[in-house]
């Protein structure tokens, strides 16, 4: 099948033809006539699969041109301002050839540019959720034109908390529209999504949640410590002629600058790091140097790594397990895409085996172990981390009793054990006399 079987129009057939698409991914061809027919369609499909053009081809099929309009028709509510910046780039190459405006907007950047450009009037909204609804309280986008809707990486936005925002986008819009949501897992707070908000939704599938795209290599380094894990990585960076574009991935924020240091030791200015901690430009210039090859290799958290589209990774480092094996699916969907192969090694420390397991098990499929290069430098220098800690075991001491106790060292002596009682007058004489005696009033 070729996207000539499609009922595409000229204008989208010559912009695939020319970016060279030919054949329609499994996603692209189960969606595109499901959402032509003007169903809700909820699609499971990871990032690599193809999922993008999936709906847009679709939506942009059936987008009219209307002179009367200034209202955009489509929305677009992905997680990251990274996969707006992605998304409204691909809607652009797509409408080469047609009149569409497509504005996208993000948080953490000045409200006002984008107020203008909606303001100015606009086909299609790319937006994260928060900017989103800031726009339409402000007043100065309206939902009242949209005629679909998709929700991309659903099972993301709820990571990151986005569930009261997207709830009241939803009901802000107009009740006719046409629901189109992608997720590559999906949990109950998906379903709960599709089962208040969307209208029987046909479910297409990529590939069955967890089935490891079959142009991905995957193999498995055991090793014992993170100065082995860095010590391996600079080998294959210096031995695998094929490393060409290699996306590490790590788990915090600290380890992705750490590592980034030390491999800036050995290729200065081969590689960049990007997590949510850099400025918004720099880690669009780090991407764009990754995009056209001035960086070899980029080092990145999950999080921001979500919204990164850069063809051709040759490889994905998974420099360390990641304890949800879905982040694992997405780290390789990163490469392989699109009828690339595409390699995915993994580095496992002992204490991350039950990480490696449980994502085995979400694949059915044992990665299998490559041996460790010969001369790998074994390192048993442990960062902060990994020393084990020494805990004191909290012992409380045990006070006696106080009712069985036997008194103190030594016995007190006489004097020491009269206790000073104050007595006062009127029982003094009560003592004496044997009945209170009262003072004399003074004349
Ligand atoms: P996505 O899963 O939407 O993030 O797409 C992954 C990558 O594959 C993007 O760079 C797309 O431009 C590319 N792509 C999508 N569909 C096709 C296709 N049918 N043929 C070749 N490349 C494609």
């Amino acid at each position: 099948m070729t996207f000539k079987d499609f009922n595409l129009n000229t204008p989208l057939l010559n912009v695939l033809d020319e970016l060279g698409y030919v054949q329609p991914t499994t996603i692209q061809q189960k969606a595109f006539s499901v959402i032509m027919s003007g169903r809700d369609v909820c699609g499971i499909a990871q990032t690599g699969t193809g999922k993008t053009l999936a709906y847009l081809l679709p939506c942009l099929r059936m987008w009219k041109f209307s002179k009367n309009s200034s209202n955009p028709e489509i929305l677009i509510i992905v997680p990251t301002r990274e996969l707006v910046k992605q998304v409204e780039e691909e809607v652009e190459r797509l409408t080469k050839y047609m009149n569409v405006v497509t504005v996208g907007v993000y948080g953490g950047v000045n409200m006002k540019p984008q107020i203008v450009a909606v303001e100015n009037g606009c086909d299609v909204v790319v937006a994260t959720p928060g900017r989103l609804l800031d726009l339409v309280l402000h007043g100065s986008l309206k939902l009242k034109a949209i005629k679909r809707m998709v929700i991309d990486e659903v099972d993301e936005l709820f990571n990151l908390g986005f569930r009261t925002q997207i709830n009241k986008v939803l009901d802000l819009m107009p009740p006719k529209r046409q629901n189109l949501m992608f997720s590559a897992t999906i949990t109950e707070e998906v379903k709960v999504l599709m089962n208040t908000h969307f209208n029987v939704p046909e479910m297409v599938e990529a590939a069955p949640t967890g089935t490891p795209l079959e142009n991905i290599n995957q193999r498995l380094f055991e090793v014992p410590n993170f100065n082995t894990k860095v010590n391996l990585l600079k080998l294959l960076l210096a031995e695998g002629e094929d490393m060409s574009k290699v996306l590490v991935f790590v788990g915090t924020k600290k380890q992705a600058d750490v590592l980034h240091e030390q491999l800036e030791e050995v290729f200065p200015g081969e590689g960049g790091v990007i997590h949510s901690n850099k400025a918004q430009n720099y880690r669009f210039n780090t991407i764009n140097n990754f995009s056209d090859g001035t960086y070899r290799f980029i080092i990145a958290t999950d999080l921001v790594a979500r919204g990164i589209d850069i063809s051709e990774v040759s490889h994905v480092i998974n420099f360390d397990v990641p304890d949800e094996p879905e982040a694992y699916m997405h780290r390789i969907g990163r490469t392989g895409r699109a009828d690339k192969k595409g390699v995915s090694t993994m580095f496992a420390t002992e204490k991350e085996g039950v990480y490696k397991e449980a994502i085995e098990q979400l694949m059915n499929y044992q990665i299998p172990v490559a041996g460790l290069p010969e001369h790998l430098e074994i390192s048993d220098v442990l960062t902060d981390d990994e020393i084990p800690q020494v805990r004191m075991r909290e012992s409380l001491i045990e006070l006696p009793d106080i009712r069985e106790s036997k008194g103190a060292f030594h016995e007190k002596s006489e004097k020491n054990k009269k206790v000073n009682v104050k007595i006062s007058y009127k029982d003094k004489m009560k003592a004496k006399y044997g009945k209170p005696k009262k003072r004399k009033k003074k004349r």
